[in-house]
């Protein structure tokens, strides 16, 4: 036979036709009571209209961002901290006898602080700089003002060095480690400038024996603490490795498992994945698609006269031809051997059998390589389209018995067997 000569061989009678559907259940009595209305199971939960407006301030005060909402996130910590110390200094005012003017810089000098560094971050103008989270900024910041308030109050200023160490805090997750001990000697020097500053200014109420231990305390603390963030870093570079690695391991197994090596075409098993969702979709959308089984014809003979080697590249260049020829939509896999089957989706099976057709006319221009000239790939189909509400093994089935019939009439043609 020359070829495939569409719509001239259809002997849809030849295939079997569609099991009948079973009959349908029986109507249940019309004495039988119909199930009472229940009420719905979830009633409105009374948390609702809170989690809305809790929801609503997320995206209005931080960002809908969710990069954006964890660093404004950062910044709310920092801002409480700041509030806290406003709330210190103006309760201690009265009891300490605090200068009016000195507890009015560190309330301006924190709020000033805190309103532009929102601005930047909320209006997203912290994204030009080359760390968004604007972090040696804020840490610097909260490591000035934490050492004003030091010198602010001196009763409690013990315990004050703590927020040296929260400050540094902040540099463990997203700083370099230059960065990290950056932060760690600007701490040092920050506090130990003031601490000799106030030793001198006013000797009596910053003692200097009492202001060294204050500064060794720093000097074992703040290393420390940007010791285990080094640490951190350095397990969190290698977590981070480790997942790119297994992400890669991965996406190779994954591509193993789902394309045939030999080809390159997908597997049996992703074919069937595939199948699966499109039919799910198509009953969704209505559309209708053609599955096609296709076989290459006498290929055995070409494995006997050439070897397996060219067998292989005939394979080789049939795969490679068909994925030239069809659609982006179209999914083609190797079935098993030589056989291969395609999923035309959103054409019906007469429209599908003149893509096969037009595939198979040019796939007669195509030489295999390592093989005589002379030699050509044929193939033959079975075609058949997809019924939303049939299993695929059926329609495969189907397609089958297309092939069977098309090889029996002489092969290198395709026939179409439908499907109620
Ligand atoms: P028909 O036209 O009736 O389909 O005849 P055929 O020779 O194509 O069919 P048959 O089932 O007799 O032979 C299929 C051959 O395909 C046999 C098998 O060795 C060969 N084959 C299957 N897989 C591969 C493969 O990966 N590489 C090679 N080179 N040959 C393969
Ligand atoms: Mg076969
Ligand atoms: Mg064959």
């Amino acid at each position: 036979r020359a070829g495939i000569k569409p719509g001239v061989d259809l002997p849809i009678d030849g295939c079997p036709r569609p099991r009948a559907l079973a009959p349908p259940m029986p109507a249940p009595p019309p004495s039988a009571p119909a199930p009472a209305s229940r009420p719905p199971a979830i009633r409105p939960h009374l948390a609702e209209p809170l989690l809305r407006l809790a929801r609503l301030l997320q995206t209005t005060l931080l960002s809908a961002n969710p990069q954006q909402q964890i660093r404004i996130g950062r910044w709310s910590i920092a801002t409480l901290i700041y509030g806290l110390g406003w709330w210190i200094a103006e309760s201690s005012r009265q009891r300490w006898q605090l200068h009016p003017d000195a507890v009015r810089v560190f309330e301006w000098g924190s709020l000033l602080a805190t309103v532009l560094f929102y601005a930047l971050l909320r209006s997203g103008l912290n994204q030009f700089f080359p760390d968004p989270a604007l972090t040696v900024p804020q840490i610097l910041t909260a490591q000035v003002l934490a050492v004003y308030v030091y010198s602010l109050l001196p009763p409690i200023r013990g315990v004050l060095l703590m927020l040296q160490v929260l400050a540094l805090f902040f540099a463990l997750f997203n700083l370099s480690l230059r960065q990290l001990w950056g932060l760690c000697a600007s701490s040092l020097t920050l506090s130990g400038l003031t601490m000799v500053l106030l030793t001198r200014l006013e000797p009596q109420r910053f003692e200097p024996h009492q202001e060294l231990i204050h500064f060794i305390i720093l000097l074992a603390v703040l290393p420390a603490v940007a010791l285990l963030g080094h640490q951190l870093q350095r397990m969190r570079v290698k977590l981070q490795q480790q997942k790119r690695e297994l992400e890669a391991a991965l996406n190779r197994i994954q591509n193993l498992a789902n394309h045939d090596e030999l080809t390159g075409l997908y597997s049996r098993r992703f074919m069937l994945e595939m199948l699966h969702l499109h039919l799910a979709a198509q009953t969704r959308d209505g559309h209708t698609a053609t599955l096609a089984l296709i076989d290459l014809d006498h290929f055995k003979q070409i494995n006997d006269e050439h070897g397996h080697r060219v067998g292989d590249e005939a394979l080789r260049t049939f795969a490679r031809h068909m994925q030239g020829g069809l659609r982006e939509i179209d999914l083609l896999a190797r079935w098993g051997g030589e056989e291969f089957l395609v999923l035309l989706p959103r054409t019906r099976p007469d429209q599908a059998q003149l893509i096969l057709a037009r595939l198979a006319e040019q796939l007669r221009g195509e030489t295999v390589s390592g093989a005589p000239a002379t030699l050509r790939v044929r193939f033959s189909a079975g075609l058949t389209n997809l019924p939303p509400d049939e299993s695929i093994d059926r329609a495969i089935e189907r397609a089958d018995e297309g092939l069977y019939i098309a090889k029996a009439q002489g092969r290198d043609q395709s026939v179409i067997c439908i499907g109620a």
